[in-house]
């Protein structure tokens, strides 16, 4: 098989002596050994095989299988949550003394870790505002150890030059190159191909795609995966046996969901654009976002974020939010259903106002997760929820 999306969906857990045709679940904690000395060589790693579920399980094997299929990576380790791959991605390396370089529009959780715990352990960490190479450079000192980004960004949707920032990487071939994926999934975006070393996942969210379970996931260097493999073998945040069942599944079906809301998302956005109670709208394959030209570049579409702003400030977002009636407000994204968050008051409320601004958030901004709902029922819905509260 050479597609891609043949291999996603024939690539599966080894066949057991029941020969089924879809892939069992395996909720075992432990896995036998033959005889003594089976369970010694197993050990001693001088013989491949399964031990106990914290450290692999032919599930959360073929959950990673698929998603370094996706992203043409060497090696992968899945976790129980987004945010427990992110953390793994910065703990399994840092050192005390160490500095990590990061985009400053990162998931609200990780801006945590940067700030709240890893100066606890002596990491300190600068925030890069721009797109520009120059500051990325700029900010490296000689003790930086991760360079650490989003791409698009959450939720003011802006970029970063995957390809500028792999040059980058070869110039400064000991820093870990490290990218959270999750916005663009590994079907519209591929960072390793660039030079990065890492690209971590929310399976959470589109990988998932039915607002289900957690997971978490982080494919790439080889090399470094092994040293995170000590890291999550020693510190338990395995993912479950159940949560990859579900998400590897979900994994046949990505490439299809992400064309329906990407093709959703750009219908979305196009008509927002010309609506007159809107003030502006973000979206990578506008012709009117700034990096129109970089998203095509990097990106296969623009993916299933839309983020816009009603005029008329907070007060006119929350009576829009509340006037929708097929769209619910809840706080995830990447679902099958369409869903619509306020960020200002919810994931982005710990930060001060000029933050905000920074990072493109207003009183007025909703964020869109666009679902594969009919385009015309997405529509309509913005439109009379726009019509009612005018
Ligand atoms: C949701 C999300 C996370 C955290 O993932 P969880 O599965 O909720 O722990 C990290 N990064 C991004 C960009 C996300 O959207």
């Amino acid at each position: 098989m050479k597609k891609n999306q043949s291999k996603i969906i024939r690539e599966q857990a080894p066949r057991s002596a029941t020969r089924e045709h879809s892939v069992p679940l395996y909720l075992t904690s432990s896995f036998i050994f033959d005889s003594a000395e089976q369970g010694r060589a197993i050990f001693a790693e001088e013989e491949e095989g399964m031990v106990y579920s914290r450290y692999a399980n032919p599930n959360t094997t073929e959950f990673i299988d698929r998603v370094c299929t996706l992203e043409k990576a060497e090696a992968g380790l899945a976790f129980s949550s987004g945010m427990a791959a992110v953390f793994a991605s910065f703990a399994a390396f840092i050192e005390s003394g160490d500095h990590i370089v990061s985009s400053r529009a990162i998931f609200g959780s990780t801006h945590q870790l940067l700030t709240q715990l890893f100066p606890r352990w002596g990491v300190t960490h600068s925030y890069v505002d721009t797109a520009n190479i120059e500051d990325w450079e700029n900010a490296i000192q000689p003790n930086t150890k991760i360079i650490f980004l989003e791409s698009p960004s959450n939720p003011g949707l802006e970029l970063y030059d995957l390809e500028k920032l792999g040059q980058l990487k070869a110039k400064y071939p000991n820093i870990i190159f490290s990218i959270d994926n999750c916005f663009a999934t590994p079907y519209l975006q591929q960072p390793l191909k660039y030079g990065f070393d890492l690209s971590i996942h929310s399976a959470t969210k589109y990988m998932d795609g039915q607002g289900r379970v957690l997971g978490g996931v982080v494919v790439g260097n080889e090399e470094l995966l092994n040293k995170m493999m000590f890291f999550i073998r020693h510190t338990g945040p395995a993912m479950s046996p159940f949560n990859a069942w579900v998400i590897s599944k979900s994994l046949e079906t990505l490439g299809l969901r992400m064309d329906r809301h990407c093709s959703n998302a750009l219908a979305l956005a196009t008509e927002l654009e010309k609506n007159a109670e809107i003030a502006d709208v973000k979206y990578p394959f506008l012709p009117s976002h700034p990096q129109f030209e970089l998203a095509k570049k990097q990106m296969k579409a623009g993916g299933g974020i839309v983020t816009f702003e009603v005029k008329g400030g907070k007060e006119r977002a929350f009576q829009f939010i509340d006037a929708l009636q097929m769209i619910k407000y809840t706080s995830n994204l990447g679902d099958s259903r369409t869903i619509a968050t306020h960020p200002a008051t919810t994931t982005h409320a710990k930060l001060t106002e000029d933050q905000r601004i920074h990072l493109g958030i207003r009183p007025g901004t909703i964020r869109l997760s666009v679902g594969l709902e009919d385009q015309e029922d997405i529509i309509n819905d913005i439109l009379q929820a726009l019509e009612q509260t005018k």
